[in-house]
């Protein structure tokens, strides 16, 4: 028996509960079928946790939170809270989460499934087999930069100001994550951000560049600017492995990158810290889509993005690659036998429901590993 993993399990709201389950399902496939036992904690955040305990997280949880190997979080939100101040919002608790745990890199895979190739906006043949890594800084540059605020001027107009920061560690350690990630896939590592108009640009290009003369040199590295970038990755997607970039830049091109993919209920995200002196990662998985109101509680909603969150946390927490793999193989293999959730429907194939995609996830899974 495999030693037992220590995993706390966020539902939240929405549709959160729903698509949790089927990852439920798939975890005790798990125990029963490949001996890897998982210790789950439960916990509320969002407005759950405000319903239950009047915060959107609670200090226990969030002790949880930074004991348990990997947290797995459903998504957070809806109407029923909209009126809240903004201190006291179910975002709130993801947003704690995230600080506490000093998660600095937004970790957002852009995968075409075969099935799905038609989903995406752009041509197939641009599409079909992409699998690119997006890496985003999470936890400085203008987003949390100072000075930062509106201020009145003399003459009566008013100015908004941000201020994008960057500092050698900063830069250095989401390069060191996304160097190590480019190693275990396809060696490639794009460093993106605007050297041309920016200072803190050049430093982290200088950074990037000096860290892969020290200790990865057996990547092969390359730089681009942003708006370069974005142009490339709806021009011809499959020249990238693993890129990295800033907050800001990352925000929007994985945001970008994702669409080239098709649908909100197929993506999965990961957010990594850093290592720990017993050499442990803290991170956070969870669904890049929120929590879907519209659809709550009626049993259509696509599990297949948290149960791809949960493949990330096999791969990146838990060391079990051969366990994601299986579980991204029988994703593949239920769209290939013509199964949708109604937010992936096409023509001619059977639209199920969430529970259905469960399931038939598990059978798959059962096959392959026969
Ligand atoms: P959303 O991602 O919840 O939904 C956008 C659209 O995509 C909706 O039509 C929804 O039905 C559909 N959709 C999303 N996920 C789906 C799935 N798995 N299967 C099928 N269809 C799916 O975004 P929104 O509507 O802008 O926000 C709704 C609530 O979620 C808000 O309260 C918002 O603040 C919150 N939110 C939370 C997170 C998070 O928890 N990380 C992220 C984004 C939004």
């Amino acid at each position: 028996m495999v030693s037992n993993k220590n995993m706390l399990v966020l539902p939240g709201d929405g549709i959160g509960p729903e698509v949790m389950r089927e990852v439920r399902r798939v975890i005790e496939w798990m125990d029963r079928r490949r001996a890897v036992s998982f210790d789950l904690t439960e916990g509320k955040v969002g407005g759950a946790a405000i319903d239950a305990h009047g915060t959107p997280l609670t200090d226990e949880t969030m002790a949880d939170a930074m004991a348990a190997d990997a947290v797995l979080l459903g998504a957070v939100g809806g109407p029923k809270w909209d009126d809240l101040p903004f201190a006291q919002k179910p975002e709130r608790g993801l947003l704690r989460l995230r600080k506490d745990m000093d998660l600095f890199a937004n970790l957002r895979p852009a995968m075409c499934f075969d099935a799905l190739v038609e989903a995406s906006s752009l041509k197939p043949d641009l599409v079909a087999g992409l699998d690119i890594m997006i890496v985003r800084e999470l936890t400085a540059g203008v987003y949390f930069g100072e000075p930062r605020g509106i201020e009145t001027l003399p003459n009566g107009q008013r100015r908004g100001i941000n201020t994008q920061s960057y500092t050698t560690d900063e830069i250095r350690r989401v390069a060191a994550l996304s160097f190590e990630l480019a190693r275990k896939r396809n060696g490639k590592l794009c460093s993106v951000e605007k050297a041309n108009v920016m200072e803190s640009g050049v430093l982290w290009r200088e950074e990037v560049t000096k860290l892969h003369g020290e200790s990865y040199g057996d990547v092969e590295l390359s730089h681009m600017y942003a708006d370069n970038c974005a142009m490339q990755l709806v021009r011809l997607p499959k020249q990238f492995d693993v890129i990295v970039t800033d907050n800001l830049f990352g925000d929007m091109l994985s945001d970008a990158a994702a669409m080239l993919t098709g649908s909100l209920g197929m993506l999965p995200s990961a957010s990594l810290g850093a290592v720990d002196e017993t050499g442990r990662r803290k991170a956070l998985y969870e669904p890049v889509h929120g929590s879907a109101p519209d659809i709550a509680g009626q049993g259509s909603a696509n599990p297949l993005a948290t149960l791809l969150s949960f493949a990330m946390a096999l791969r990146y927490s838990f060391d079990l690659p051969d366990d994601a793999d299986l579980i991204e193989q029988a994703v593949e293999n239920v769209l290939a036998g013509g199964l949708r959730t109604s937010d992936i429907m096409q023509e001619g194939k059977a639209r199920v429901s969430t529970t259905v995609m469960g399931e038939s996830l598990v059978r798959e899974m059962d096959k392959l590993a026969a």
